[in-house]
């Protein structure tokens, strides 16, 4: 189970997270991008938990929505959309609820990951967080399938999660702004990617 009060935790201790590692993340986005991953998240993350307390008697749908508004109105570039979508999407499937059971954890992962797949019609293999979302959910799938815990079962996923990531660093990108720089995009760990990865493994820390 996953209570709406863990909820809340991820959400708190993913915005730290991406506090701590702004300037990784910006780095690794002036390898291959603008450099303002690291920038734009936080601006968006710190701006999500702001609005929190205004919504911490609320179910999981209605958290996950408002941060998914606060992300779309306040983060610039791709990631500002794509994660807002992601947001917008695992809210849908989780209104009303006050826990999650595994089964609609998994839900919520996988109707993020949907949404990321729409908005940016990205594949995998075109080095973005599409890399790190996908492998993570069918990872925790499979989990779900063989009975495991929640716990065990986003320890898959994050596992799943890191691997892709690494996998990125040889990718060429085909998607986003990393893109126009054809082959120069190689042998960089893609900045978006990075963050989804830290989403992750914040959400398995607050279940721990
Ligand atoms: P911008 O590139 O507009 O400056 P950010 O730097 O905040 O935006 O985010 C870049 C990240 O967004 C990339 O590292 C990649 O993971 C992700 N990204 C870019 N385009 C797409 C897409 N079409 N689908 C999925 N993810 C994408
Ligand atoms: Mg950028
Ligand atoms: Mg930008």
């Amino acid at each position: 189970m996953v209570t709406q009060a863990q909820i809340l935790q991820w959400l708190q201790a993913f915005a730290l997270e991406i506090e701590q590692n702004k300037t990784y993340l910006t780095e690794l986005d002036a390898a291959i991008g603008d450099a303002d991953h690291g920038i734009n998240m936080d601006r968006g993350f710190k701006k999500a938990i702001a609005q929190l307390p205004n919504v911490a008697d609320k179910d999981i749908g209605s958290i996950l929505k408002t941060v998914s508004m606060t992300l779309i109105s306040s983060i610039g570039g791709a990631s500002g959309p794509l994660y807002g979508t992601w947001f917008l999407r695992a809210s849908a499937v989780v209104v009303l609820k006050q826990q999650l059971t595994k089964q609609e954890l998994l839900q919520l992962l996988q109707a993020g990951l949907d949404g990321v797949l729409q908005r940016g019609k990205a594949q995998l293999g075109d080095k973005t967080m599409i890399d790190v979302l996908s492998p993570a959910v069918a990872a925790f799938r499979q989990a779900v399938e063989e009975n495991q815990t929640t716990v065990e079962a986003m320890q898959q996923a994050v596992v799943a999660a890191q691997k892709g990531l690494e996998e990125t660093i040889p990718m060429q990108a085909k998607k986003g702004r990393a893109s126009y720089l054809g082959e120069r995009s190689v042998g960089h760990q893609d900045p978006g990617g990075t963050s989804a990865y830290l989403m992750l493994k914040s959400l398995l820390e607050v279940l721990q």
